[in-house]
């Protein structure tokens, strides 16, 4: 069986300067771990390429699965799966040529991109290259050469443990390794957007837990459910996680029975950041992310923005603020989550509501309404108080039988 081996090209660390082994140690232990139940692999990082590589029959075996979860790992610009062979002429065209084959056969046009990282190679690049091309053009005679535009650019790099062959790299998915910009909560509903906020946070390199907001009986374990598989699509990017599940009824019902209808939205969703904020502290989460995007719905405009921005001190991200529904809608399909966003399930933002909620509420008439509402403050500790935990595990989802879910 031909070796394997998934080579990571890192992407913006590189920028980090003075802090870019403590970049790589992070982004090394995050590929280890996600491999960790695939077989033996060893991760190791030479002329700034990170090397997954695998160690024994079973993790040769699941190099598609490994190779998956590496292109859902932050912090890489590219990757590509390439063949490891001996550093020598035959073997390299051997390789080449068995290694990609039908990428070989489907393309009309192809060019040799060689590296010689290790000097000791007698060829220099120029030669391997045009040595290794004329093999390839005797061997499938429909090819022809294009150096600017071709269909396919194989790859032979020339490095201290062998020599790697390789198509095309594709695209890793980017952003910076999570954990390294520190931990921060998602406001996670089980709508389309909140996912892709914490998607875009996590790519930034936030740690990530979520807080969900209840209100049975008005909200339904079905939905509740339907969050928790939101959170494991996620985590195939996030890592493990938890979920938090705040009890909130009994605060939203106080709400909607003490406020006027008009302002019932801004006073909830307030409520429901101050709620947040606690838990937040708890865990030492350093801010709030939500999927708010200006203008979307009436809770989202910049008056209303403004009186839930004024209700705690974490500082809100709002990654999806700029960006049109449609944008959002094809960011959930790529990561994932947009199948499971729309299933049909209630959420707790969307019951009560009034049918004209003010679209730009002031900060003073807000508070008045809230000094009007003296119970609210304890209802939303005790409801703090009893969230329920529940773990994320990440490669869940992605890995399950499709059939499962039926
Ligand atoms: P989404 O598609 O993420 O549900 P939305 O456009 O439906 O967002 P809203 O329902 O107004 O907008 O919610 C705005 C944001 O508030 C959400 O993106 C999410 O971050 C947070 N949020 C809404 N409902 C909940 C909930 N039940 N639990 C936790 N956070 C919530
Ligand atoms: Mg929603």
């Amino acid at each position: 069986m031909m070796k394997e081996i998934i080579m990571c090209y890192q992407g913006e660390m590189a920028l980090k300067g003075l802090n870019r082994s403590s970049f790589e140690a992070v982004l090394s232990k995050s590929l280890r771990w996600r491999v960790r139940d695939l077989g033996e692999f060893q991760v190791y990082k030479a002329q700034s390429t990170m090397y997954v590589e695998p160690k024994d029959e079973q993790a040769q075996q699941n190099m598609d699965i490994a190779y998956q979860r590496v292109s859902k790992t932050f912090g890489l610009a590219a990757l590509s799966r390439a063949a490891v062979c001996e550093k020598e002429m035959s073997a390299i065209q051997n390789t080449a040529k068995t290694y990609l084959e039908s990428a070989l056969r489907a393309a009309k046009t192809f060019k040799v991109e060689a590296k010689r990282a290790d000097k000791s190679f007698p060829l220099k690049s120029p030669e391997l290259s045009r040595h290794l091309g004329g093999y390839l053009l005797s061997c499938f005679p429909h090819l022809k050469v294009d150096v600017k535009n071709p269909d396919l650019v194989v790859m032979v790099e020339i490095r201290d443990f062998g020599a790697y062959v390789h198509g095309a790299k594709e695209p890793g998915a980017g952003g910076l390794p999570v954990g390294t910009s520190g931990r921060a909560v998602t406001m996670l509903s089980g709508g389309i957007d909140s996912p892709v906020a914490a998607w875009y946070m996590a790519r930034r390199g936030l740690a990530l837990h979520h807080i969900h907001f209840a209100s049975p009986p008005y909200t339904s374990q079905a939905a509740q459910d339907k969050v928790k598989k939101l959170a494991e699509i996620v985590s195939d990017y996030t890592g493990n996680c938890m979920l938090y599940v705040v009890p909130y009824t009994t605060p939203q019902e106080y709400i909607r029975d003490n406020a006027p209808d008009v302002l019932f939205t801004v006073l909830m969703r307030r409520s429901m950041m101050r709620i947040a904020n606690q838990i937040a502290k708890q865990i030492d989460a350093k801010a709030l992310i939500t999927g708010e995007s200006l203008a979307q719905v009436a809770s989202q405009t910049l008056q209303a923005l403004a009186c839930t921005d004024a209700a705690q001190d974490l500082p809100v991200l709002r990654p999806l603020i700029g960006m049109d529904k449609t944008e959002i809608t094809a960011v959930a399909r790529r990561i994932g989550t947009f199948e499971t966003s729309i299933l049909p399930y209630e959420d707790c933002c969307t019951i009560f509501t009034p049918p004209h909620p003010k679209t730009k509420p002031s900060l003073q008439e807000v508070e008045e309404a809230e000094a009007k509402m003296p119970g609210l403050a304890e209802l939303e500790q005790q409801a703090a108080e009893q969230v329920l935990r529940i773990r994320i595990e990440m490669h869940r989802q992605a890995e399950l039988d499709p059939l499962d879910e039926f």
